[in-house]
């Protein structure tokens, strides 16, 4: 299954350390410097969200915030307003390896980066601690086999 982004704003929460704004350029347009890895962009607010750029509020939850995060009150969704022109990082970036889903089809948690697990749901939580935490198999391949494999029998859908 391809990755799939729910906007939950949470990998761009706190990017405002990483991504300055070096230059306004006018007409939406913004030189945008990575503080770490020195790379340069331009960026453009696109059209379509350009009506979300003055509503600041989001940086009251999240202070440290990329500078082009919004959230989107029709919605509700957290959106990039560069979104089409955004660094080449942010375009690469997927914040799981293993999606899980509960009978219901609603996201119970995901695995990011090796293991962790990040829960929406207490049951997997518990589940997680009771059967999963505890796995000592050293190879990441074989780890996810035994994990999906848990999952899927105690009624999880995994998507990887
Ligand atoms: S990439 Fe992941 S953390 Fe970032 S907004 Fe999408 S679902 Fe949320
Ligand atoms: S440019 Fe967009 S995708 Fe990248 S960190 Fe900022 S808000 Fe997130």
């Amino acid at each position: 299954m391809p990755f799939f982004c729910i906007r939950c704003g949470e990998c761009c929460s706190q990017m405002g350390d990483v991504h300055v704004v070096e230059e306004d350029r006018g007409g939406g347009r913004f030189l945008v410097a990575n503080r770490y890895t020195g790379e340069r962009d331009e960026v453009e607010i696109d059209p379509a969200l350009s009506r979300l750029s003055p509503d600041r509020r989001i940086f009251e939850r999240w202070p440290m915030a990329c500078p082009f995060l919004r959230e989107d009150p029709e919605s509700g969704e957290v959106v990039c307003i560069v979104h089409r022109t955004r660094p080449e990082i942010c375009q690469e970036y997927r914040c799981w390896r293993l999606l899980v889903q509960n009978a219901a089809g609603v996201r119970a948690g995901r695995v990011m980066e090796r293991r962790h697990l990040a829960a929406d749901d207490p049951a997997l939580k518990a589940f997680w601690e009771e059967n999963i935490a505890g796995i000592r198999e050293g190879d990441i391949d074989r780890w996810d086999e035994q994990v999906i494999l848990l999952l899927k029998g105690a009624g999880y859908t995994v998507y990887w």
